[in-house]
């Protein structure tokens, strides 16, 4: 029960009555005993508030969210309202955390939040999830444009600098909105559709928000965290490189090989460089790998040569943004110098796109290129769109013909079958290139590569790409048979 204290104050009591009964039973007194809890209800109140809250920000945490969100969600139903969710990530927060430590990671929580309480109405929730992740909840009426205002305003706001120890940092953030009941009607569903949102946001760029839309890519979210693991993978050495040997026809001697990248992730296994070559290239991380491709794989080279084992060329991918952004000649320059692998030994591959973006600068590049000694190959001959006219003036030493082509000529034979590799032969040798075919599987192929005077051939039918040891063998083995 509430008592009154002397001084007027209010208090809870918890207060037991007994019976004292004379001998005939009548009531002779009552007996009262009580203690004063309010320092129980104090420490009851503190305990239930710090299970709802977040320690850092101070902010709401997941439990009061969903026991929130589900009492909004009911509401809303009943008076025919909206409800928003709107899922928040900051932009690049573990680069913070990374340079500046965990301290300065906190403090720019604490102010993220702070931000976000401000950016919003005094009865929206603003929680925190976790990490970098924060929730708000809006409840009304026209929410697609209050909803729209509102991520305006909270990207505007966490735009601003951010004034950490003597640092000034800049984030931005990501923000994927779901509503109520036009997107779904569950809180589970919400969630759901807010955080796939959230990483289609982030995907596109960042800082920014979207509303949910049924055909986004629900497998944003994997990319993201795939991004993030290939940011480590140098460092934590999940990379390896793998050699596919290159044998001239008709004799078969090994001429050199092509060097694959195969990133092998403790968790997720392996992973296919046709998957996380495009995101390394849109993520600008492809420099760095590029880099460190060459560097090893020029090393591994120059071992061997000193070794005795005849390796020939190594064929090294250069993507198209690697040539493009990167000073590709400098750095070919400095791991040659640095690995003392002859120049003679390398070749790179390059795709049509890389050349045919900015032909005549390509060409200059690859003419001082080649004037060192390192060959060119032109990748994947036949599926982009170089005119014949920019090839025929482009420094090349090899063609590349990409492997659909080569898989063409044993289905169909009669029917055009191998048309365009055999014209890609000769229409390289007509430009005094060398050509190569990529992708022989079976003896037909090769037959007809041979009928066709192909020079070069690589594929399954020959040898797989291997890793080191295996390519060592294949070498040795190599040899003894020539
Ligand atoms: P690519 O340059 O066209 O490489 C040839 C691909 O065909 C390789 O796949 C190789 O393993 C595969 N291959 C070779 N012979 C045969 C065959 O007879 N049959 C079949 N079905 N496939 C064959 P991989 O290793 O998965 O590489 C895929 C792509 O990833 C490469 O295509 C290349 O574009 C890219 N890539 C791989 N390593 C690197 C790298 O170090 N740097 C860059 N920039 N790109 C790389
Ligand atoms: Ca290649
Ligand atoms: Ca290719």
């Amino acid at each position: 029960m509430w008592d009154r204290r002397r001084d007027d104050s209010i208090y809870p009591k918890l207060m037991t009555v007994s019976v004292v009964r004379g001998r005939t039973g009548e009531i002779e007194y009552f007996l009262a005993n009580f203690v004063d809890i309010s320092s129980y209800k104090d420490a009851e109140q503190r305990i239930d508030h710090i299970a709802r809250h977040d320690a850092l920000t101070g902010l709401p945490n997941r439990l009061h969210l969903q026991t929130y969100l589900e009492q909004s969600l009911l509401i809303a139903r009943r008076m025919s309202e909206q409800v928003c969710v709107m899922f928040l990530d900051l932009d690049r927060f573990k680069n913070v955390n990374d340079t500046l430590g965990h301290g300065a990671g906190d403090i720019l929580l604490i102010q993220t939040a702070k931000r976000l309480k401000s950016s919003v109405r005094e009865y929206d929730m603003v929680a925190r999830l976790g990490g970098d992740e924060f929730v708000v909840v809006l409840r009304g009426h026209e929410m697609v444009a209050v909803a729209s205002k509102v991520a305006e305003t909270i990207r505007q706001q966490l735009n601003s600098p951010f004034h950490i120890d003597k640092h000034v940092l800049r984030t931005a953030t990501s923000i994927g909105i779901s509503l109520f009941p036009d997107d779904s009607l569950t809180m589970a569903d919400m969630m759901k559709q807010a955080d796939t949102a959230m990483y289609f946001a982030k995907s596109v760029g960042g800082n920014g928000f979207r509303f949910f839309a049924p055909d986004m890519d629900a497998h944003a979210h994997d990319k993201l965290e795939l991004e993030n693991l290939l940011y480590d993978a140098i460092e934590l050495q999940q990379f390896e490189l793998y050699y596919q040997p290159q044998l001239s026809i008709p004799d078969q001697t090994l001429v050199g090989a092509e060097v694959l990248l195969r990133w092998i992730h403790p968790d997720k296994g392996f992973i296919s460089p046709a998957v996380f070559i495009p995101l390394a290239e849109t993520t600008n991380q492809i420099g760095r790998i590029g880099e460190w491709v060459l560097e090893n794989a020029c090393l591994q080279a120059s071992e061997w040569l000193r070794q005795g084992l005849p390796v020939g060329r190594i064929g090294v991918n250069i993507s198209a943004r690697q040539f493009l952004h990167s000073n590709l000649y400098e750095l070919v320059q400095r791991v040659l110098l640095s690995t003392g692998l002859p120049a003679e030994n390398l070749e790179l591959e390059l795709t049509e796109t890389a050349v045919t973006t900015s032909p005549q600068e390509a060409a200059s590049l690859l003419q001082a290129l080649r004037k060192e000694g390192i060959k060119i190959a032109l990748d994947d001959f036949g599926q982009g769109y170089s005119s014949l006219a920019q090839l025929k003036d482009m420094p090349l030493d090899r063609l590349k013909i990409d492997a659909a082509f080569v898989w063409d000529i044993n289905d169909r034979q009669g029917e055009k079958g191998g048309v365009i590799a055999a014209a890609t032969i000769g229409l390289g040798h007509a430009l005094g290139f060398q050509v190569i075919a990529e992708g022989v599987e079976t003896e037909a192929q090769l037959a007809f590569l041979v009928a066709h005077a192909c020079d070069e051939v690589q594929g399954y039918y020959f040898a797989k790409p291997m890793p080191r040891q295996a390519f060592e063998e294949y070498l040795r083995k190599h040899m003894k048979a020539v």
